[in-house]
């Protein structure tokens, strides 16, 4: 199955300029949404992950189903203010201003390793600060996974050492 054509371009969204991947289309599409959730559990296979970690909101939408197949839990990454228990908060620099991103203190316990799983990898500012979180917890970045790779962003230098997996590139 060619999984870029489930995935919609939209021109100068949210921006000018900016071609946003809007993967809606794939995802209410019931064979394309699958077998992308079973090419990446495939893809999973033989890292003994302990629980699968992602970023709100989208890195829910990718991360719960394939937890769910990998027979593991899901740790859910927020924005500020949105964990209920104790949190450990990071902030990162945007093009404009900054962002912040939290995860709950006791959802990773030292040694665990963790699978950490976005729809797109960009920059790679998000899943840079998402390691961070989960490594000032003591757990083990053994994999990132996504199902869409902005090449020309280069995030992936970014990265230099986590195994990454992704399903569609925008060279
Ligand atoms: P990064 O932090 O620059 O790697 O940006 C990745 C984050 O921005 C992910 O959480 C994505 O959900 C979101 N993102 C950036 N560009 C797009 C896009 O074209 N489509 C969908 N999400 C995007």
């Amino acid at each position: 199955m060619n999984l870029k054509e489930y995935v919609r371009v939209i021109e100068d969204f949210p921006e000018p300029g900016i071609r946003f991947k809007d993967i809606t289309t794939l995802l209410r599409d019931k064979a394309a949404f699958r077998y992308a959730i079973d090419q990446l559990a495939e893809r999973a296979q033989g890292l003994k992950i302990d629980h699968v970690v992602g970023p709100e909101a989208r890195g829910f939408v990718i991360g719960a189903p394939l937890a769910y197949a990998l027979g593991v839990g899901f740790v859910p990454i927020r924005k500020p203010g949105k964990l209920p228990s104790e949190t450990l908060n990071r902030t990162y620099d945007l093009e404009y201003g900054k962002d912040g991103l939290e995860i709950h203190k006791d959802a990773i316990v030292p040694g665990e390793r963790v699978l950490i799983v976005d729809d797109l990898l960009a920059t790679g500012g998000t899943i840079r600060t998402t390691i961070e979180l989960v490594s000032q917890l003591q757990g083990t970045v053994v994999g990132l996974a996504f199902l869409i790779e902005l090449g020309y962003l280069k995030g992936r230098d970014t990265l230099e050492g986590y195994p990454i997996q992704t399903l569609i590139t925008y060279a």
